[in-house]
């Protein structure tokens, strides 16, 4: 399959009103294709959403505004379209650039989900963000979260994301499968559009999980050791795997 027809597929899911991701035209999603990706226009709404939807980028032209930033962040993403007939890409294509050129990262979603957000919104989010409460959120959305202080969408947001990921990259000699952005949503990272959709609805099940256990008494997060028990499991590998792949 192109990626085009994988980034739609992934799109639909993302979008599916029972999975209760994004409502609206809420959220966007990408794909790498070579020396360019593919990212949802703008206004576009996932959910039903077509290969007219979607807006074929140059990398090296939309990444060259993270080092040396323009004047007008709109004028920019518009001169990195590859056909300039088609529909304005999300102002959020700046982050997908910096995010698809990560080793084994070949899409890229980003949601809004109602229960993550509640947390998102609290002052106990990035606390939150570096614990885990039960194996398959480990094995689906990593052993942390990537944290990132509310910045304003565009330019901004994609700079703030380079350089937590970097930070925690640094820290922990991996890429992140799952990023919090504070008073925003998530952002999910896959080799294929099912671990995207698995990472994104497993990050809304344990915020869910994270909710009614705070509720009902003292927390008991993972411990450290537990999560890298859980990592180094070859069984948990091949599960994770198995779900990604595409059916
Ligand atoms: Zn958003």
């Amino acid at each position: 399959m192109e990626p085009l027809d994988d980034l739609v597929g992934l799109a639909r899911n993302l979008g599916r009103a029972e999975h209760d991701l994004v409502i609206l035209a809420e959220g966007n999603c990408s794909a790498r294709d070579g020396d360019a990706l593919w990212v949802k226009a703008s206004g576009a709404q996932m959910a039903g959403a077509g290969p007219e939807d979607f807006v074929q980028l140059s990398l090296d032209s939309v990444l060259s505004a993270l080092d040396d930033a323009p004047i007008d962040d709109r004028a920019h993403l518009d001169a990195a379209r590859r056909d300039p007939r088609s529909p304005r890409a999300s102002t959020e294509a700046f982050m997908h650039a910096w995010l698809l050129t990560l080793p084994g990262v070949w899409f890229v979603g980003h949601t809004h989900p109602p229960n993550l957000l509640a947390i998102l919104s609290t002052d106990l989010g990035r606390q939150i963000a570096a614990r885990r409460l039960f194996p398959d959120e480990v094995v689906f959305c990593g052993a942390a979260s990537c944290w990132v202080p509310y910045t304003m969408p565009g330019l901004p947001l994609a700079l703030a994301i380079r350089e937590a990921v970097r930070a925690l990259s640094e820290q922990t000699q991996t890429i992140p499968t799952t990023i919090w952005l504070q008073n925003h949503g998530l952002i999910a990272l896959g080799a294929s559009p099912n671990e995207v959709l698995n990472a994104s609805l497993m990050a809304e099940k344990a915020a869910r999980v994270w909710r009614m256990a705070h509720r009902l008494g003292e927390m008991r997060p993972l411990t450290k050791r537990e999560i890298d028990q859980i990592q180094d499991w070859p069984d948990e590998h091949f599960r994770r795997r198995k779900a990604g792949e595409d059916t």
